[in-house]
């Protein structure tokens, strides 16, 4: 069964695509938490963080500068902004395809509830 977000990032799910490459696609959350919420995603499934593995040391590191790169596309990169990875239940993790919130563009709260 493939996750919802890779039949986002194969686009049979609509949904609004802000950036994609060979390894990482990005689009808007559904259901956005501050004025920018994107989700930066391996193409491949990766379900957890603890899922990664040594060989997806490439991957892992263009997520996060591709969030940096659409933080400055967004226009919020000097005000600041979260960068958050939820893994497991404790952590709050709803879909089991690795990704990365870049949650901006007002305020943010205290880091964890
Ligand atoms: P997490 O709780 O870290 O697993 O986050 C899952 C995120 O996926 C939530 O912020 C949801 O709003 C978001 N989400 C769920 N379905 C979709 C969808 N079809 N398109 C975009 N974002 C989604």
């Amino acid at each position: 069964m493939p996750t919802l977000f890779a039949k986002i990032i194969r686009g049979e799910l609509p949904s609004e695509i802000v950036y994609q490459d060979e390894l990482v696609t990005a689009f808007r959350d559904i259901s956005p938490a501050a004025p920018t919420h994107i989700l930066i995603v391996p193409n491949k499934v990766i379900r957890t963080v603890n899922d990664l593995r040594d060989e997806d040391e490439k991957v892992a590191g263009r997520m996060v500068i591709v969030a940096k790169k659409l933080a400055e596309r967004e226009g919020i990169a000097e005000d600041g902004y979260r960068l958050i990875i939820n893994c497991n239940r404790h952590g709050g993790q709803d879909v089991y395809h690795l990704h990365m919130h870049l949650i901006g563009g007002r305020q943010l709260g205290p880091i964890a509830q």
